[in-house]
């Protein structure tokens, strides 16, 4: 296996490896190191092109930056990919041995692509990975429990109104989708769900006249041509990178008048979970923390409308101060 180092202005290091006998193929980028770590999910997909995946890793270690900074987590943000290939022993041999390459500047978590039982797979080759801890078990339901009661507070925060029969539309009802849909249930919201799989729908409501949009599914779902269908007040779910041009956007959004969480802030419950990990896993500190994501939000959108700027670019603005503090 072969490992470089690529030069990037953007980001404190960038790691190719790739193996012509087997075809593994990764990046890891980190973005920035805080107390000389950084912690970010591995992903797995099939890529068109190897440059997609490389952007894909340096815009995403970015987002992890920004998110940690905002949960006040002490620690950097970093991504792996690995260009999609049949799971074997060799595969989490490889990827470990590429992770140790890094030692321990770079701790690995689950992400797309990516389960319990491949951490644990992986877990057999490095030290530098969380989430694998039996009592730990999946972060969805923290992220979940942040989204819900951010959704809840940006909303009582535009409308002084509880979510009692709110139309939310819900996108994706995987992992984290399935909680919040029974948290938003318990609260008597008019629920739009879909899904690709079945017994949802995969139609998307962009047409429809909603009070929120929750998205809990990819990224890139907002974009020119789907901002412009929206008819919602407010946006706020767990999906990474959900913009598909930042700046774009999220001017588009504040056009149209719909007020954006930005993902970074309001998903922050997976990393805090698994990140907790590292200082011994207690479920209590955890939620602790995930309580405090939506006096965040409120403040965050007061700010914002004080300073006439958009959230989204308010909270980089935030997490990028934070940020070379921390360094
Ligand atoms: P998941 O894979 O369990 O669920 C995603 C769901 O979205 C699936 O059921 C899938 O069928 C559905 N989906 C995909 N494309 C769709 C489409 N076009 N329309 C409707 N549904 C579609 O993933 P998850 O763990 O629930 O995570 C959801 C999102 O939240 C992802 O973007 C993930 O990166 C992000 N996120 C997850 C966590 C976590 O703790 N799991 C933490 C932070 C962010």
């Amino acid at each position: 296996m072969h490992i470089e180092h690529i030069k990037t202005p953007s980001h404190e290091a960038l790691w190719r490896a790739y193996d012509a006998e087997t075809g593994f193929l990764s990046y890891i980028a980190v973005h920035r190191t805080v107390g000389g770590k950084s912690l970010g999910g591995v992903r797995m997909q099939p890529y068109l092109d190897e440059s997609l995946a490389m952007q894909d890793v340096l815009r995403l270690s970015e987002h992890m930056s920004y998110k940690a900074m905002l949960a006040d987590l002490p620690l950097g943000g970093a991504k792996c990919v690995v260009v999609q290939q049949p799971k074997s022993p060799v595969l989490w041999a490889q990827l470990g041995a590429f992770i140790n390459h890094l030692q321990g500047t770079y701790i690995a978590a689950e992400d797309a692509g990516i389960n319990l039982q491949d951490i644990t797979a992986l877990h057999a080759h490095t030290h530098y990975v969380v989430g694998t801890v039996q009592a730990a078990q999946s972060p969805a339901p923290s992220t979940a429990l942040g989204v819900f009661l951010g959704l809840q507070e940006a909303w009582q925060y535009l409308s002084q109104e509880d979510l009692q029969g709110k139309k939310i539309w819900l996108q994706g009802v995987g992992s984290v989708g399935k909680v919040l849909r029974e948290k938003l249930v318990e609260n008597h919201a008019t629920l739009f769900l879909s899904d690709l799989h079945a017994p949802y729908t995969p139609n998307p409501y962009w047409h429809e006249d909603l009070d929120i949009f929750c998205p809990c599914a990819l990224g890139g779902v907002l974009n020119q041509n789907t901002i412009l269908a929206l008819r919602a007040k407010l946006v706020a779910g767990a999906a990474n990178n959900q913009l598909e041009n930042e700046a774009r956007d999220s001017a588009l959004l504040a056009e149209k008048g719909i007020v954006y969480v930005p993902d970074f802030l309001i998903n922050a419950g997976g990393l805090i979970h698994v990140a907790q990990e590292l200082w011994g896993f207690d479920i209590a500190k955890v939620h602790a923390k995930v309580l405090e994501i939506p006096k965040r939000i409120s403040f965050l959108l007061a700010q914002a409308q004080k300073d006439k700027i958009s959230p989204y670019l308010l909270a980089k603005q935030i997490a990028v101060e934070k940020l070379a503090k921390s360094v």
